[in-house]
Formats: structure tokens, C-alpha cells, sequence
């Protein structure tokens, strides 16, 4: 049996390291975290910092090929990745992600519509930011950012200063503010003969900037729904992608799509695939960067996923236990800080019979959203 390297050990190296052992891989984990998510469901290999280069070799000399979940390695963790086994996603893949300057310039270069940006390396660069771009927007850092993190909104000159300040030495990238519809994604998986998969596309709702519910399918139109698989398409052909790429888009208010960003791994929005889709998006991941055929992406069901963030939500767990329809996924995470992504549940339903607001919320039972707090 062929070993399979994943870097980082988070939940979702954990879901991909149980989707290999079922296809009878083995997987082991590049990991700072020993007792993680990921580490207590396969071999792990520890490291203090991911720039540690005799752990990197040696993980790497010990597998067949090499994967990730955690997208923040070095460059030249990377290219030392490469030198010794395949990488897939390819180093270039990850790079572009990293930083959403590259990120943007790419999709334009592709012809990729994102939302109208400006790069900000000096407090003059925010101020003609906010000329070209108009209030409000936002201003981000080009790496590391997640859940929302590392991220100022800006709805007046008031603004600008505070923020600046915040978020700096970073270099930063302003966004105009898109006055969007709702929110989806678009799961696409491409092999090294060029097959591609697409999942069905995915709705998603945001709570403190924290991915909170995802519905699948996303209640837009058809026409609409061919448009982001195309757009996925597109963006992991033109990318070269062999494995699995989340696609993060905006619907804008005239019914258009634009590409927020992109991260070349599973993806939170589509853990309902979990229980909703006969192949889920881990073992497509596993299938894709193996070189296994990619069947396609189908779905047996319409699925509502919640995530279960933080120690309010955990203490649900029992509750959830106690409620059969709720479909759950824990992430073996010792401890419940407020804001961290714990485990997750989905609830699925027959195909074409994804309820309307209330049903969702019914569907949830002890998960359900109190009205006010939506947003
Ligand atoms: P993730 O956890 O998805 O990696 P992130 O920290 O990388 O998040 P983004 O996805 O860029 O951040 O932004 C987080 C959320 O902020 C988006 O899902 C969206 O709700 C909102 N947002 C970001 N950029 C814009 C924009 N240009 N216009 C309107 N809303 C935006
Ligand atoms: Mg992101
Ligand atoms: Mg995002």
C-alpha cells in the first residue's frame, strides 16, 4: 500500500487521512500539533515550526506523495517538498493562494472577475485606495488571513488611520465592498489526466466572520449555478490542479458572479458532501492527488451543515448525540476556545426538498439560530 504525506494537522487533514484508509492508503501527518485532530487518526510526524527542514525531509522520504490541508508552508519548505516526492497541488498552486495579490492578479490575467481591488504598501497607496475603490471598503492583509481574521472594514476617512495602523507592517490589499446576494462556493477536483469533478454549488452564511451554515444546493438559478461551475473549471484548469480547490464567490446584487478566493484543499463549505454525496470531498481529495479515477461529484440528497464553533456550541454535544437526524462530525479537539471550529453537523433531505428558512432552522433542532443573531 502507498503512504500518503499530508501537511498539517487540522480537521481537515483528519477527514482526508480516514478517507485514505478506506481506500487503503496510509497516511502520515506533518504536524505541530502530536495529540491533534489529525495525529489521532494516523502516523504523525511532529515538528516545532513548519520551516524545520530535517522534519520536512524526513516526512517527505517517508511517503509516496505529498498533500496538504494546511496551505501557509514556506517556499522553501515547499521546494524542498518537491525535490524529494510529487506535490500535489503544486507548489506554484499554493503560492498564488497565500497571497491574495498574487491571487487577484491571476484571475485577471485569466479573465476571472473579482471585486475591484487596489495593493496598499503605504498610507498614500490606502488614500488613493479609497479614491478608486469609494467607501465603504475593506482592507485585508495579503497572507495568513482566515475566518475573517486580519481584515479592517473601512466606511469613512475616519476609518482609514485605525486601520491602517491595525493591520500594518502587513502588506495589505484594499477590496471594494460587494453588495452581495448571498454567498457560495464551488468544490472542483482535477486529476493528472485532466478529469474534473465539480460539486453541486454550496451556499454559505457567515456569523462573526466565521463560516456558520452552508446549504447545498445554493438557491440560485440554474444558469447561475453552470456559471460558478465554469468558473471553477476554468480556474483549476488554468491553475494546472491536480487535487481538490474550494472556490470562494460572491453573487453580486445584478446577479453576477465574482471570485472571492480560493484554497487548494478540502473545504470547510463542503463537509455536507460528507453525508450527502456517495464520493464526499475527502476521498475525492485523496482519489485526485493519488491519480485514481475521479468519478463524478453526484449528490444523493440536499444537505444543510452547521459548524460547531467554540464551547456554546459544544455544549450542545450531547444534545446532539440524543438527536439522530443530526449527522456529526467531531474533531477531537481538546479544548473548546471560543471562535474555534470544534466539529460540525449536517442534516440531509431528499433531493429537491432542501427546506425554506424555517425548515432549515427546524431541521437544526438544538442548533437552531436565534432570529437576532444572523449576520
Ligand atoms: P476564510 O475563513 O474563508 O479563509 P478569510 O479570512 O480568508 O476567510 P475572506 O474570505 O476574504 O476572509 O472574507 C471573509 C468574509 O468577509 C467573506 O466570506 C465575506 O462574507 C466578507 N467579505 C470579504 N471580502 C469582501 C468584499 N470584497 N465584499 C464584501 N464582503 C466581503
Ligand atoms: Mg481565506
Ligand atoms: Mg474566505
Amino acid at each position: 500500500g502507498s503512504v500518503l504525506g499530508i501537511v498539517g494537522g487540522g480537521q481537515l487533514g483528519r477527514m482526508s487521512a480516514i478517507a485514505a484508509a478506506r481506500l487503503g492508503y496510509r497516511a502520515h501527518i506533518l504536524t505541530t500539533e502530536a495529540d491533534g485532530p489529525a495525529a489521532q487518526v494516523a502516523h504523525a510526524v511532529t515538528l516545532g515550526k513548519y520551516d524545520d527542514h530535517d522534519a520536512l525531509r524526513r516526512f517527505a522520504n517517508a511517503v509516496d506523495v505529498i498533500t496538504f490541508e494546511f496551505e501557509n508552508i514556506s517556499a522553501d519548505g515547499l521546494d524542498l517538498l518537491s525535490s524529494l516526492r510529487p506535490v500535489h497541488p503544486a507548489g506554484a498552486i499554493l503560492r498564488i493562494s497565500q497571497d491574495r495579490i498574487a491571487e487577484k492578479t491571476f484571475m485577471g490575467e485569466h479573465g476571472i472577475p473579482v471585486a475591484p481591488w487596489h495593493a496598499v504598501e503605504s498610507r498614500a497607496d490606502l488614500d488613493r485606495a479609497a479614491e478608486v475603490l469609494g467607501y465603504p471598503f475593506i482592507l485585508k492583509t495579503t497572507r495568513l488571513g482566515y475566518d475573517g481574521k486580519g481584515q479592517a472594514r473601512i466606511h469613512s476617512a475616519a476609518d482609514l488611520d485605525p486601520a491602517f495602523d491595525t493591520l500594518r507592517p502587513h502588506p495589505l490589499v484594499a477590496e471594494g465592498m460587494i453588495r452581495f446576494a448571498c454567498e457560495v462556493s464551488v468544490m472542483v477536483a482535477r486529476n493528472e489526466h485532466g478529469e474534473i469533478s465539480t460539486f453541486d454549488v454550496t451556499e454559505n452564511r457567515h456569523r462573526n466572520g466565521i463560516l456558520d451554515i452552508s446549504l447545498a444546493p445554493a438557491r440560485i438559478s440554474p444558469d447561475l449555478a453552470a456559471q460558478a461551475h465554469d468558473l471553477a473549471r476554468r480556474i483549476a484548469a488554468a491553475l494546472g490542479l491536480v487535487g481538490l480547490l474550494g472556490v470562494e464567490m460572491f453573487v453580486d446584487h445584478d446577479g453576477s458572479l465574482r471570485v472571492n478566493e480560493i484554497a487548494p484543499r478540502p473545504h470547510n463549505s463542503a463537509h455536507w458532501t460528507m453525508n450527502a454525496c456517495p464520493v464526499d470531498q475527502f476521498e475525492m481529495h485523496v482519489r485526485a492527488v493519488t491519480g485514481l479515477k475521479l468519478p463524478p461529484a453526484t449528490r444523493h440528497s440536499d444537505a444543510v451543515m452547521k459548524n460547531l464553533i467554540g464551547p456554546d456550541d459544544m455544549a450542545l454535544w450531547p444534545e446532539i448525540m440524543a438527536t439522530p437526524h443530526l449527522l456529526a462530525h467531531h474533531y477531537g479537539k481538546a479544548e473548546a476556545r471560543p471562535g474555534r471550529k470544534m466539529g460540525h453537523v449536517n442534516v440531509i433531505f431528499p433531493l429537491g426538498s432542501l427546506p425554506g428558512e424555517f425548515g432549515v432552522e427546524a431541521a437544526l433542532g438544538p442548533l437552531a439560530t436565534p432570529a437576532d443573531a444572523t449576520g
